[in-house]
């Protein structure tokens, strides 16, 4: 790892303030890690300020796990003889909300397979079925490619389908981007939207009015430009729309899925991912931690590194599960984790505002 020249032009560049190109950020990956690490803690504090760090009680709730686009890189999707089917019923998922609602939580995430027999209804009927028994809860729901599998399936442009979700209650949906090259997508998703799609679905959420965020998974054999390559379309997406409130990396756990001989990323890799987006990504205030993948130690460590938010509590998860990943958490546990890092804990709602601040 390089030292870092503090009269460098790059150096001044970060401290200045300035925003900084592409090429300049992939000459980031070679900076020694702390200093990549002040460097984004210090843009950290010229977008945000204070040391509060928040963080939502929510609870995902996978819904199906039958879904036709059988991703490489997932070990989440049913197969014939390896993993069990399943679909919960509405009655399932409203019990589901209610243990969340018990607990203090605020926020569901609604999300599953692409499942071949599921067209827009099915999904608009799901949003109703929530909101009308739980009119208090955030439905922060579904994915692009969900967004993009409904007008497929009923044959509707994506306006159209966002205008219907939205209009039964849904009020955000994230961003869940895994990589956007098309090169890899191409290896670990093919039956997945492309990274053009993806654009095009936040652009119709930005015409709807709707909120956003973006998500990056790395690790899966992609190199370092394209690292960069991902986060210069989110960017340019954020420059255009806005809409994006959070930014959440993780890396890409092989276990039990078709790409298991894949090494994991390494905590050092992961801490740089963090430091180089806030860096680079001057345009999007909240950048999560993804503890769950990374475990609560390293997500810490992202702390002071860039990160100023600790995402969902999770109550409930079954995707990353599905890789043998066995770290959870709870609010208590959290508050902990935050105040160790020398920050101020508060929980949130989805829209960022305090709900508590634990002192
Ligand atoms: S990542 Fe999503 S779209 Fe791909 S197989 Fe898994 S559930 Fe289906």
């Amino acid at each position: 790892m390089k030292n870092i020249n503090q009269g460098c032009d790059l150096y001044r560049k970060i401290y200045g303030g300035e925003r900084i190109t592409p090429k300049e950020a992939l000459e980031l990956f070679s900076w020694d890690i702390i200093d990549l690490g002040m460097a984004g803690d210090m843009r950290r504090r010229s977008i945000f300020p204070k040391e509060e760090v928040g963080f939502i009680v929510d609870r995902i709730i996978n819904f199906t796990n039958i879904c036709e686009a059988a991703c490489a890189f997932c070990a989440f999707h049913a197969r014939a003889n390896l993993i069990q089917s399943y679909e919960l019923t509405y009655d399932d998922i409203l019990r589901k909300i209610e243990e969340l609602i018990a607990a203090g939580g605020t926020q569901v995430m609604l999300q599953g397979g692409l499942h071949p027999e599921y067209g827009l209804n099915r999904y608009v009927d799901m949003v109703k079925a929530v909101k009308s028994r739980f009119p208090e809860i955030y439905l922060h729901s579904f994915s692009p490619a969900e967004i993009m599998h409904m007008s497929q399936k009923s044959s509707l442009p994506i306006d159209a389908v966002i205008k219907a979700l939205k209009g039964a209650g849904l009020d955000s949906v994230p961003g869940a981007s895994d990589l956007l090259v098309d090169r890899i997508r191409k290896m670990v998703s093919p039956k997945k939207i492309t990274k053009d799609k993806w654009c095009e679905v936040i652009y119709c959420l930005w015409r709807n009015n709707m909120k956003s965020s973006a998500t990056m998974t790395y690790g899966m054999g992609e190199t370092d430009e394209e690292k960069i390559e991902h986060l210069r379309v989110i960017r340019d997406v954020q420059d255009r729309t806005g809409i994006l409130r959070a930014f959440i990396p993780w890396s890409f756990s092989p276990s039990k899925t078709r790409m298991a001989n894949i090494l994991p990323a390494t905590g050092i890799e992961y801490l740089k991912i963090v430091s180089i987006a806030r860096i680079f990504l001057d345009n999007i205030t909240y950048i999560q931690a993804g503890w769950l993948t990374e475990g609560l130690k390293l997500a810490q460590i992202a702390l002071a590194m860039g990160v100023n938010d600790m995402g969902g509590v999770l109550m409930e998860e079954v995707v990353v599960k599905a890789t043998g990943i066995k770290t959870r958490t709870n609010s208590r546990e959290l508050v902990e984790v935050i105040k160790n890092a020398g920050k101020n804990p508060v929980q949130r709602d989805s829209q960022y505002r305090a709900i508590k601040i634990h002192n």
